[in-house]
């Protein structure tokens, strides 16, 4: 295909990969790149830590100007400029100049369409007040910064606790307010199961947010000076909201010119992100992916793959044969002091494709126990049960939660089961890791699991376990530890007295074992293994289970 004339809709991730991706191959093809708002090339990841006072300088919100890519990339950049209408037949765009009003046509050789998604405003009462806000963009930012700087509104309600929501609760507390998060379902950030986000939920409140879990929004109210939030479990005051409750990609002008979009609005794309149009690629939170792991059609909205895409319809454009290769959801959020990453499926949604799939939790220190510092990190591993292959994980803790989860993340690309993590030869020296890495520990847990060397249970299935001495249930921590808390019915058999106390355990029954973190509980399960016990040790350990159970 002879291309001299590309059109981009959309300057930030993947309008702008693809305009600088699209220069570097090739020095020659005209391209005009239309952004319908002020800024390109902005950091939208950053915006929260603006509002939060981490990030100062308003110029550090954008990596790029017009002017800065007109030289460096020589690429016509207009912003302010909203392609209002794709005319496919004839291969032009019809673009709305808010400068001067003026509308006027541009031809195109090919289009490519990164026009993102918008913040979801649903058609509820009061969702349009001046002092109800979404964040997207830089504008967004500035207003709601504004706010608080000029009004000082002492309490803020964030509706919906998925990334956007949650980053801007601990922003919002670092900007001195007191937030609430209001949230439909049983928990914050969907893409961790409800455990995992357990230990979030914990420390959201333990840094004085008030969380309203399966709580739905239903009006919003100007009363005096506050506003009040109506929900369908009670009502509450606050001076600001913050709505996040989810994305739409933004595809009106794409439906309008018969482009095919799938049910929820997103632009189908093929690997080599082409739209059903021969001429049109379509990049970012706008397009259609495939799951890598279930190969599910599916909406993940992240700045990565649409980086990526951007660059895919990139080298496609310019006859470098490149294809997408579906995306696994990688993801990663801090949370006050801790850090939540998953990559790859949850369980639930193990669970609703009925797979057959198993789990292992492992807390693991962050780097050697002994170099000062060493934080813990609970990783959930999900695994086919036959064949071991890692389906997901999550992983929340302090330090070095990044590159754990980014390991896992790469494993799952080159499709690696849990053994396969355990003959990862990661970097160590005690600052950093353990000689057995966090990761290597994971595999090491599966494996056993998989293998029938380690049989556990999990902490759902200890409320259902019987306490009239059918079965045998040992705590194998030290006294203090069992003192200092313990699960109802379990006894006390340190796992270093455990050989000697034996008799106490009734071999005719199963053994269900809890210890700290899950390993002296496996300890004691091999060693009773060995005298013909039938053992099963609590994944997680009792710190996981006192995460979760309230
Ligand atoms: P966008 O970056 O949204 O760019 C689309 C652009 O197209 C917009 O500027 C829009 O104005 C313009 N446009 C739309 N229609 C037209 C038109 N008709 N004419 C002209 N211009 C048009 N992802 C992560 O992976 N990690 C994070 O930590 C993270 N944090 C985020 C925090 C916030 C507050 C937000 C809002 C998003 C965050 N994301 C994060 C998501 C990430 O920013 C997006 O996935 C990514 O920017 C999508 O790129 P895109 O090119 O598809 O769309």
């Amino acid at each position: 295909m002879n291309v001299s004339k590309v059109l981009i809709i959309g300057g930030v991730a993947g309008g702008a990969s693809a305009a600088a991706r699209l220069r570097r191959l090739n020095e020659h093809i005209e391209i005009i790149l239309f952004e319908k708002g002020e800024y390109i090339s902005f950091a939208n990841c950053g915006l929260p830590y603006y509002i939060g006072g981490d990030i100062k300088n308003k110029a550090d919100l954008t990596l790029q100007t017009p002017l800065g890519f007109k030289k460096r990339f020589n690429i016509d950049v207009r912003t302010f400029n909203e392609v209002t209408a794709i005319n496919k037949d004839e291969k032009t765009v019809t673009v709305l100049n808010h400068n001067t009003n003026e509308t006027y046509e541009e031809t195109y050789d090919i289009l490519l369409l990164s026009p993102g998604a918008e913040p979801i405003r649903p058609n509820i009462e009061g969702i349009n007040l001046s002092r109800v806000f979404t964040l997207r963009n830089i504008p967004d930012t500035y207003r709601i910064k504004d706010y608080i700087d000029n009004f000082v509104p002492k309490a803020a309600a964030v509706i919906g606790g998925g990334y956007i929501g949650v980053e801007m609760a601990e922003n919002l507390v670092q900007a001195g307010l007191s937030v609430t998060i209001v949230e439909m379902q049983n928990q914050v950030i969907a893409p961790l199961d409800f455990d995992m986000a357990s230990i979030l939920h914990n420390e959201l409140e333990r840094n004085g947010v008030t969380l309203k879990l399966e709580t739905a929004l239903e009006k919003i109210e100007e009363q005096g000076s506050s506003l009040k939030v109506v929900t369908n479990k009670g009502v509450f005051n606050t001076d600001m909201v913050i709505l996040a409750i989810g994305v739409k990609p933004e595809t009106k002008i794409a439906a309008e010119a018969g482009l095919k979009l799938n049910q929820r609005g997103a632009l189908i794309v093929d690997d080599n992100m082409k739209t059903s149009d021969d001429f049109i690629f379509a990049a970012g939170d706008a397009v259609e992916v495939t799951d890598f792991i279930t190969n599910e059609k599916a909406v993940i909205p992240l700045a990565g793959p649409a980086n990526k895409q951007g660059r895919i319809a990139a080298d496609n454009i310019c006859g470098i044969k490149s294809e997408y290769r579906g995306t696994q959801g990688s993801a990663i959020l801090k949370v006050f002091n801790l850090t939540a990453s998953s990559t790859g499926i949850t369980e639930k949604t193990a669970k609703r494709l009925g797979l057959n799939y198993e789990k292992s939790f492992t807390v693991s220190a962050s780097h050697a126990g002994y170099y000062p510092g060493a934080e813990e990190m609970f990783i959930k591993t999900i695994f086919d049960k036959e064949t071991g292959k890692i389906l997901g994980a999550q992983i929340v803790g302090s330090e070095g939660v990044d590159k754990r989860c980014d390991v896992i993340a790469a494993s799952i690309n080159f499709k690696a089961a849990v053994s396969d993590l355990t003959k990862l030869e990661l970097c160590y020296a005690p600052p950093y890791s353990s000689a057995k890495d966090p990761v290597n520990m994971a595999g090491y847990v599966a494996e056993n699991i998989l293998n029938g060397i380690s049989k556990i249970f999990h902490y759902h299935d200890v409320s259902s376990l019987p306490k009239d001495g059918s079965i045998n249930l040992i705590d194998t921590r030290t006294k203090g530890e069992y003192m200092r808390g313990h699960i109802d019915g379990f006894i006390n058999i340190p796992v270093d007295s455990l050989r000697e106390r034996m008799n106490e355990i009734d071999k005719s029954k199963p053994v269900y074992i809890v210890c700290q973190v899950g390993l002296r509980g496996y300890l004691a399960c091999r060693i009773l293994s060995g005298y013909g016990y039938d053992c099963y040790n609590l994944s997680g350990g009792y710190t996981l289970y006192k995460e979760i159970i309230k």
